[in-house]
C-alpha cells in the first residue's frame, strides 16, 4: 500500500493526493449509512491522471471507487470496505462552448449541475436536468446514476441526453466516445452501458451533452386535490391538452406539505385550502407564440368543475414560481429534520399510482401501525419517492426496516415497476435485486462488470458485488 500511495503522489502531485489522514469528508456516503476509510483520495486535473491512477491502482489489485458531489442516495460513491482509493473528479470541471447550431456542449466529468445551468443562462439553451442536489452533483455522478429529475418525464434520464462519452477503463485504457450526435448506430450502445453503471464499469472524465432551447415563457401553478386518484386523472387530461409543453408534474401528499412548513421555516403556503394531494404543474415553451396560460387555466377549470381540483394558484411572478417549486423540493429535507426516516424510490406505471399508493400504505400499515407515510414525486413517470417517518412518538422503526422495504419493493415489482426508479442501487439496494430481479438479469450484470473489469477493481461493492 505504501508504494502504491507514493506512486499515486508522485502521479497527482501535492494538489491531487490527499491521504488518508485528510479523507474525512470524503469518506462517508450523504446518508451517512456507508463508507469505510480510504487509504487516500485521488483529485486528477485530467484525464491523462485518471488513467495513471487507474493503471497503478489496477496493477497493485486496489479498489477505485469514483466519487462526485457524493449526492447519490444509495451508498455508490463510498467504500465498502476500509483501504481502497476514492477517485473525486471535482477538479476536472471544465465546461466548453455551447454549440447553438448542434444543440450539444463538451465537458468535463466534474462540472457541477448548477455551474452548467448558470453557463447557460443567456445564451439561449439549457440542459433539462433538474434536481434538489443540482448544487453539488456533478455529470460524473448525474451520469453514473442515470438520473432523472423533475423533468425526466419530457426530456428523458441521464442517459437520454448524453451524446458521447470519454471513459477510462479498469486497467487505465482510454475510451474516446466524444462524439456530438444523437444518431450512431455503429454497433453496441456503448455510451448508454455507462449511463447508471455506478462507477462499476469505467470512469467518466468527459462529455457531450445534449441541450434543448431555453424557455421563454412558462406557466406554474400550484393546485390542492383531494386524493391521488384525482391528480392522476387531472395529470392525464393535462398532458392531453399540453402535449410537449407540460415540463413539470409533480405531487406530494399533506403530511409531506406539513413536516416541509413545520421545520424549514423559510417555505410559505400561498393558499388558504388543505387537500390529500398537491400538484406542481408547468408548461414551458421556447415559443413566444404559445398561448400557455390559457391552455393551463382550462386545464384547471375543467378540473374544478369535475371536481378534481380543490383550489389553486398560478404563479404570478418569477419569485412566486421559485416558492412554489421550493415547497416540493424541500419535502425531502422537511422529513430530514423531522428524525428517523425510510427512503424508497420506486416506479409504478403513471396510471396506477393511487393504486400503489393505497395498496403500500395497506402493506406497511400491517407491518408497523402508525408509521407515517410521506409519497410525493414525479407523477408524469410514476417515480415516487415513498419515504416513511416512524409513527409519532416513536424514535425509529422498531427493526421493522427491512420488512417495510421490501413490502414496498416487492409491491412496485408486482406492479410491472421498478424499486430503483432513479436513484441506483448503489450499495443499499443489492439486497433487493437479488431478491427481486431474475437470476438471468443479476447473471447478465456480473457477466458485463466481468467482461469490463476482471480484476474487480472499479467500485467492487456497488450494483452486482464483485467482492466481499
Ligand atoms: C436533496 C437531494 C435531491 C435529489 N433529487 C434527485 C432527483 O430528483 N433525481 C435523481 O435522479 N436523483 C436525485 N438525487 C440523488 C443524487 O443527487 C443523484 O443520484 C446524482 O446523480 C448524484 O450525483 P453526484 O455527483 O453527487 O454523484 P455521487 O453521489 O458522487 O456518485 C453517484 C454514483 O456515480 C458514480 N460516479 C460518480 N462520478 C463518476 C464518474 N465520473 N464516472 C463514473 N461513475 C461515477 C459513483 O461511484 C456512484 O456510484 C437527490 C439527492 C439529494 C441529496
Amino acid at each position: 500500500m505504501t508504494e502504491l500511495a507514493e506512486r499515486l503522489a508522485k502521479i497527482l502531485g501535492p494538489k491531487g493526493w490527499m491521504p488518508a489522514a485528510e479523507a474525512g469528508p470524503f469518506q462517508r456516503d450523504w446518508l451517512d449509512r456507508y463508507g469505510a476509510p480510504p487509504f487516500g483520495v485521488a483529485r486528477p486535473a485530467c484525464t491523462a491522471e485518471v488513467s495513471a491512477v487507474l493503471a497503478a491502482a489496477h496493477a497493485a489489485g486496489v479498489a477505485v471507487v469514483p466519487q462526485g458531489g457524493n449526492t447519490g442516495l444509495c451508498g455508490g460513491a463510498v467504500l465498502g470496505s476500509p483501504g481502497g482509493v476514492i477517485l473525486s473528479l471535482g477538479r476536472m470541471n471544465a465546461c466548453g462552448v455551447p454549440d447553438a447550431a448542434s444543440g450539444s456542449i463538451e465537458v468535463e466529468a466534474g462540472l457541477v449541475l448548477q455551474m452548467l445551468h448558470d453557463r447557460l443562462d443567456g445564451s439561449g439553451l439549457m440542459f433539462p436536468m433538474h434536481l434538489g442536489a443540482e448544487g453539488s452533483a456533478q455529470v460524473g455522478g448525474l451520469i453514473g446514476t442515470n438520473a432523472g429529475g423533475s423533468h425526466a418525464f419530457r426530456f428523458g434520464m441521464m442517459q437520454d441526453l448524453v451524446l458521447g462519452l470519454e471513459v477510462v477503463l479498469a486497467d487505465g485504457t482510454v475510451w474516446n466516445g466524444m462524439r456530438a450526435v444523437q444518431k450512431d448506430n455503429a454497433g453496441y450502445q456503448l455510451r448508454r452501458l455507462f449511463c447508471g453503471s455506478e462507477g462499476t464499469l469505467g470512469i467518466v472524465t468527459r462529455a457531450v451533452l445534449k441541450l434543448h432551447p431555453a424557455p421563454r415563457q412558462r406557466a406554474t401553478a400550484l393546485l390542492v386535490l383531494p386524493d391521488e386518484a384525482a391528480a392522476v386523472a387531472f395529470g392525464t387530461r393535462l398532458r392531453a391538452e399540453a402535449g410537449e409543453v407540460l415540463t413539470g408534474l409533480e405531487f406530494f401528499c399533506e403530511l409531506g406539505l406539513d413536516l416541509a412548513l413545520r421545520h424549514v421555516t423559510s417555505l410559505g403556503y400561498p393558499l388558504e385550502t388543505r387537500g390529500g394531494t398537491y400538484l406542481l404543474v408547468e408548461i414551458a415553451s421556447a415559443s413566444a407564440r404559445m398561448p400557455l396560460e390559457d391552455i393551463l387555466t382550462a386545464t384547471l377549470e375543467w378540473g374544478m368543475e369535475e371536481g378534481l381540483v380543490l383550489d389553486g394558484t398560478i404563479a404570478a411572478s418569477d419569485a412566486q414560481r421559485g416558492a412554489f417549486w421550493r415547497l416540493r423540493e424541500e419535502q425531502p429535507e422537511g422529513q430530514r429534520l423531522e428524525g428517523a426516516q425510510l427512503k424508497h424510490d420506486v416506479a409504478v406505471p403513471p396510471g396506477r399510482i393511487a393504486e400503489f399508493v393505497a395498496a403500500a400504505g395497506a402493506r406497511c400499515e400491517a407491518i408497523l401501525p402508525g408509521v407515517r407515510i410521506n409519497p410525493f414525486g414525479h407523477l408524469a413517470d410514476g417515480n415516487i419517492h415513498y419515504n416513511l417517518s416512524p409513527p409519532e412518538e416513536a424514535a425509529d422503526f422498531g427493526g421493522k426496516a427491512q420488512e417495510l422495504g421490501l413490502a414496498i419493493a416487492g409491491l412496485a415489482t408486482e406492479m410491472s415497476g421498478s424499486f430503483a426508479a432513479e436513484h441506483g442501487l448503489g450499495q443499499a439496494k443489492i439486497a433487493l435485486a437479488d431478491a427481486l430481479r431474475s437470476p438471468v438479469e443479476r447473471q447478465l450484470m456480473r457477466s458485463i462488470r466481468r467482461a469490463l473489469d476482471p480484476a474487480a477493481v472499479l467500485n467492487p461493492w456497488a450494483v452486482a458485488p464483485a467482492r466481499d
